[in-house]
């Protein structure tokens, strides 16, 4: 099957009440992991690189591997994505490399790290969407910033993410600026901000809803019923996973993530896509840690990216189960890009 457009996959959820996983790639490994995962329950994927890991990998490398998952999985629509695009320039050369569908991150400076004002996030924001729905390339918006509602700050990934302390009402997205910043800027789905950071470090206890505040979620969806929502900064981060990185020579704080109970709710509400980063890093960590740990005389590094592999799979295959798009990719008709563009014209 082509790749396929976001948006179609959003759409689908949204009419079926799911949520849709995004896994985060930057090598072979991980795009296996996602496919064999999402081909053992019948599950429709969506698979987004950063920048850094664009450039970690080189976009040719990450475009044929993606080639190589359409052409090996024919019966799992795919959407590929770009995380946290800093500029119309960055998205632009997403969509030149096939990505079927880009995040405009415009909460942030094209640096990354300065929180931007309302009128800049809504001119580059419509400048992408302008530029890829002609081209049926998806768009993701983003409104507030991400970051701890228990300590201020945002979490740097991959060079992205805020600096300096962020006030409540910048860290929480408005119900009712959402409203305006959708319509003004036509994007297919939006990223709130709700006190979830990403990387592990996210609650410093099993997050509440002073500090994970999924009523914002509630709030947003009764004013934008249609509006896919995102959630950024979403992996669960198990304590199961935390001690086995620890018991094979690990030294990982203690730390708590977003419960997938609340992702639950949240889906119940209108969030259609989850981004999951950080348990798959944990995983692989933890399964390459122990071959080392218990077999010091290992040295093919199939030994050990293989169970890394296989341990990436199982995280997204109970993260997609969860979500309830097990048994959905059946469902959803093969449309390129080019055909689904015909959408936003009419
Ligand atoms: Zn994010």
């Amino acid at each position: 099957m082509p790749l396929v457009p976001m948006r179609l996959l959003l759409d689908h959820a949204a009419e079926h009440n799911y949520g849709l996983a995004a896994f985060n790639v930057n090598n072979m490994e991980q795009i296996q992991a996602i496919m064999e995962a999402a081909k053992e329950i019948a599950a429709p994927v969506i698979v987004q690189a950063s920048r850094g890991a664009r450039s970690y990998s080189q976009d040719a490398y990450l475009r044929h591997l993606m080639l190589a998952a359409a052409e090996l999985y024919p019966n799992i629509p795919i959407a590929m994505h770009q995380d946290h695009g800093n500029s119309p320039t960055t998205c632009k050369s997403a969509i030149d490399q096939n990505f079927t569908s880009v995040m405009m991150d415009g909460s942030l400076k094209e640096d990354g790290k300065t929180p931007a004002d309302y009128d800049y996030n809504v001119r580059v924001t419509a400048e992408v969407v302008k530029m890829a729905h002609p081209l049926g390339v998806s768009v993701e918006g983003e409104l507030g910033c991400l970051g701890s509602l228990e300590t201020g700050h945002g979490e740097k990934e991959d060079d992205h993410g805020a600096e300096g302390h962020l006030s409540r009402e910048q860290l929480l997205t408005d119900p009712a600026q959402a409203e305006d910043f959708v319509r003004k800027t036509g994007v297919d789905a939006l990223a709130v901000a709700i006190g979830t950071s990403h990387g592990a470090y996210k609650f410093t206890r099993k997050p509440t809803g002073e500090v994970l505040a999924m009523d914002r979620i509630e709030a947003i969806h009764k004013r934008l019923p249609n509006c896919h929502m995102v959630m950024h900064g979403s992996s669960s981060v198990p304590q199961e996973l935390q001690d086995l990185i620890n018991k094979y020579g690990g030294k990982m704080k203690q730390t708590w993530g977003v419960p997938v109970e609340e992702i639950q709710r949240g889906i119940k509400h209108g969030v259609r896509k989850i981004n999951v980063d950080t348990d798959n890093r944990m995983a692989i960590t933890v399964a390459i840690r122990k071959v080392l740990w218990e077999s010091a005389e290992k040295f093919d590094p199939r030994d050990y990216l293989k169970p890394a592999r296989d341990a990436m799979k199982q995280v997204c295959r109970d993260r997609m189960t969860a979500f309830g798009q097990a048994g959905q990719a059946g469902k959803i008709k093969a449309t390129t890009c080019k055909e689904y563009s015909k959408v936003y014209k009419s």
